[in-house]
């Protein structure tokens, strides 16, 4: 390894860990401290940053290398703030950015700070190497850090969105929510995220008479509910693909180690109806992939009842509901009615989630991502892919910016369900991965 390579990789860690000591647990957040340490690293390598406060001691930090201006900008975005941790759990301390084992442990290590510190690598290697060979990007970078992100961004993207939009001007963005999985075999995919499924709230609620418990009445409003939530129990909604999910399933048929899987993510993505339906249901077993492949539908919160001798006069349910982008809300409440069917039962929405278009998956962004990744590792399969999850890129896709999600750095599915657990942690390696493709990826789509 040469020495240049040795000292990058050595900074990388160590702003990693700087990071990490950074107690930016959401709520509050505090994420002011550790926005001032990246306007620090930033502008001691010359480059420009704006700093925003919305609230005290939350900030906004973009920093900004400007290209010629001959392409739209692309921007680098990553939140601050992290999720909180219950210590008693932890092997360590989860804000001291221990190594230990070949790992950067600590909250934030893979959400987000881990692509919060290779975004700022690829910033200042970008502006060292400008430096040197004195060339211009064709496009500005723009490195945003935002705050609130995990307590729904009301004072992160959301904020800046509403104040300070001119700043978020681009065509394309790079953000968290895709995944770079190792698979049984040691094959590894990278699945950049185009599109993701749109939350709702949506209430359950039954009626029935009121009365003492001594008495049992045949309109008991729990018992109407439960009757309710069975049959919502035994529903699925029909399978619909995106071209989105048709190209997911038709890629990482590639890599897939499980036969049976991988001929039914070849039948997903064919055109023929009854092979896609032969494909959806070897699929559908297999939680993460129904979860993509339909609406989804998820019981969340019960509630009703007061003491042990009074019917109540009624009870609810909450549903967490989750649309494919393009799928109306109201048609799958409609639907959701008919197969309640129960008398004085209701089923209303209480929240609707906004609506945001797909980013393209064959765009030069795309294409930059996946070819970078193939120079990494000429074996990996890059798939575009609609997560389940919200993001901030959902804000971005809203106001015009082909926003894509990545989780750069490779790992096991056990390490990434780390993610809001215990003892989160980033392979070193992977680290260094995740930086090069970021880095290589900015330098082909702002040359
Ligand atoms: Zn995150």
């Amino acid at each position: 390894m040469s020495p240049d390579r040795r000292a990058v990789e050595a900074e990388t860690v160590t702003r990693l860990q700087d990071l990490i000591r950074f107690d930016t647990t959401n709520p509050p957040g505090n994420e002011l401290p550790a926005a001032l340490y990246l306007k620090t690293a930033l502008e001691e390598e010359g480059i420009a940053t704006t700093l925003l406060e919305p609230v005290a001691n939350r900030a906004a930090l973009i920093g900004r290398i400007r290209g010629t201006g001959a392409s739209r900008p692309v921007i680098l975005l990553a939140h601050m703030d992290v999720v909180g941790v219950e210590r008693a759990s932890w092997s360590c301390d989860p804000f001291a950015g221990e190594i230990r084992d070949g790992y950067v442990y600590g909250r934030g290590a893979i959400d987000d700070k881990g692509m919060l510190a290779a975004n700022l690598m690829t910033m200042l290697l970008l502006q060292r190497e400008l430096k040197h060979t004195g060339a211009k990007l064709s496009r500005d970078v723009v490195f945003v850090a935002t705050s609130d992100e995990e307590a729904g961004g009301e004072w992160g993207m959301g904020w800046l969105i509403e104040h300070h939009a001119d700043l978020l001007d681009a065509e394309f963005a790079l953000n968290e929510g895709g995944r770079t999985r190792i698979i049984e075999g040691g094959q590894t995919y990278l699945a950049v995220q185009a599109a993701e499924k749109i939350s709702h709230v949506v209430a359950v609620t039954a009626h029935g008479s009121a009365g003492h418990a001594a008495i049992p009445l045949e309109d008991n409003a729990i018992f109407r509910l439960a009757r309710a939530l069975e049959k919502l129990s035994r529903y699925a909604e029909p399978v619909l693909l995106t071209s989105i999910t048709r190209q997911f399933f038709g890629r990482l048929a590639e890599v897939w180690p499980n036969a049976e899987e991988r001929a039914a993510m070849l039948e997903l993505a064919s055109s023929e109806k009854a092979s896609v339906e032969r494909g959806a249901a070897v699929l559908s077993r297999t939680a993460v992939f129904n979860a993509v492949l339909r609406n989804g539908i998820s019981a969340v919160i019960v509630e009703g009842g007061t003491r042990y001798n009074v019917i109540p006069a009624s009870a609810g349910a909450v549903l967490n509901v989750r649309t494919l982008p393009g799928q109306s809300i109201d048609e799958v409440v409609a639907r959701l009615r008919t197969v309640v069917d129960e008398p004085n039962v209701t089923v209303e929405i209480t929240q609707r989630g906004a609506e945001a278009p797909a980013s393209d998956p064959d765009s030069a962004m795309f294409e930059a991502i996946a070819k970078t990744a193939r120079e990494l590792n000429p074996k990996i399969a890059v798939v575009p892919y609609l997560s389940t999850g919200v993001t901030d890129s959902a804000r971005l896709r809203r106001i015009g910016v082909q926003a894509y999600g990545v989780l750069p750095f490779p790992m096991q599915q056990s390490d990434e369900e780390r993610m809001h657990g215990h003892d989160e942690r980033v392979p070193v390696e992977s680290l260094h991965f995740g930086t090069r493709l970021i880095h290589g990826t900015i330098e082909k789509i702002a040359r």
